[in-house]
């Protein structure tokens, strides 16, 4: 961790010129400058972005001196353990709650603050919250919000917040920074990559990260329950009388025989969208009996976040999700028509 780049000179200005979000983060650095002991959070289910928001995060509060706790209802997946902080990430199912709520809190990688999960026994009723997130259906929840739709992961926001402070780049910090957006673009595939996306993922390969191996790690090697999980599915895997839509399902029986957990389901929504002449890809998750987790992915064609919006849940135009109560069926029943209902207005093949 020896080299450090002093880069902020550079960077910040480059920027702030492309979005103009000086006032977002002189907000942030306010509420930075206010708060004592901070919780910082991120949503249940942790995927790539969610740890690495919360790794980079806390290495920022770090610098700054900042005391505080991260937390996550569900622990981090193991296979981003070499991240900075990773072991000192509490677990809020088995950790006892404080005597004293928090009063100052980081959300990150939330578009809603019910995405922690319950964590009403770790935050004050009346808690100053800031908001960092870029998902485009953010409820903008936080006393500070900062929120930037543009960027493709929460860690492309963080990156911003850390040139706005002036800090010095160094690889632990970039390690996270590039596994979020290279993570959340699912490699830097999706439509979400932009020049500063590539920009960005440059610098932080710049201090000498291996970004072939963070890729290995975080997008190429999988689990055995996960391979157990997509036997499981596609064996379900169905498609839409006009094979618009494909869809899989994996149930909670599933779950237990391959003593799966939710992260080993990554990836698997993926197969059924990249199916010839399709346009949506769905997995229906059982949580629970008559509990239903959608996932859902589309291409150009459609902007699946309606859909999940409909449902109290939400996301990204390409890849939302929303939670609707019935067995597996009834979530079929319920889902599948919307989507079929926003594609007979779109001509096949997006049009
Ligand atoms: P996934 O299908 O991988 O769980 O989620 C895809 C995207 O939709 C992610 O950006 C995730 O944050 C968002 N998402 C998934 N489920 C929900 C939900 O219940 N509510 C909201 N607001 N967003 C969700
Ligand atoms: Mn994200």
């Amino acid at each position: 961790m020896e080299q450090k780049q002093k880069n902020n000179e550079l960077l910040w200005p480059a920027w702030q010129a492309m979005f103009g979000y000086e006032e977002m983060y002189m907000q942030a650095l306010a509420w930075l400058n206010e708060c004592d002991e901070v919780l910082l959070v991120s949503h249940m289910h942790p995927d790539g972005d969610a740890a690495s928001a919360t790794t980079s995060m806390s290495w920022i509060l770090d610098q700054l001196e900042i005391p505080h706790t991260a937390i996550n209802i569900d622990p981090l997946p193991k296979k981003f353990q070499k991240q900075y902080n990773f072991s000192n990430v509490l677990q809020a199912s088995i950790t006892a709650a404080p005597l004293e709520k928090f009063k100052y809190v980081i959300f990150v990688d939330c578009a809603d603050r019910e995405r922690t999960g319950d964590l009403t026994a770790w935050i004050d009723d009346n808690a100053n919250i800031l908001n960092v997130d870029h998902h485009a259906t953010n409820k903008k929840f936080g006393t500070v919000n900062v929120v930037d739709p543009i960027a493709a992961s929460a860690t492309e926001v963080i990156f911003g917040l850390f040139c706005y402070l002036e800090l010095s780049l160094e690889q632990e910090f970039a390690y996270s920074i590039y596994t979020g957006m290279l993570t959340d673009t699912e490699g830097f595939r999706y439509s979400n990559t932009t020049p500063r996306v590539l920009r960005t993922a440059a610098t932080c390969l710049e201090t000498g990260i291996p970004g072939h191996v963070i890729a290995e790690e975080s997008l190429g090697q999988t689990t055995k329950a996960h391979v157990e999980l997509l036997k499981r599915a596609l064996q379900r895997l169905q498609f839409s009388d006009d094979g618009r839509i494909a869809f899989v399902s994996v149930t909670v029986q599933d779950m237990d025989e391959t003593n799966g957990t939710f992260a080993d389901l990554e990836g698997i929504v993926n197969i059924p969208r990249n199916a010839e002449d399709v346009e949506v890809g769905v997995l229906f998750k059982e949580m629970k009996a008559g509990t239903v987790k959608v996932s859902l992915r589309s291409g150009d064609s459609m902007n699946v976040s309606d859909i999940a919006g409909l449902f109290g849940g939400g996301g990204h135009k390409k890849a939302a999700g929303c939670t609707v109560n019935g067995s597996i069926e009834d979530a079929i029943n319920i889902i599948i028509p919307e989507i079929t209902k926003v594609l007979t207005k779109v001509p096949v093949n997006g049009g």
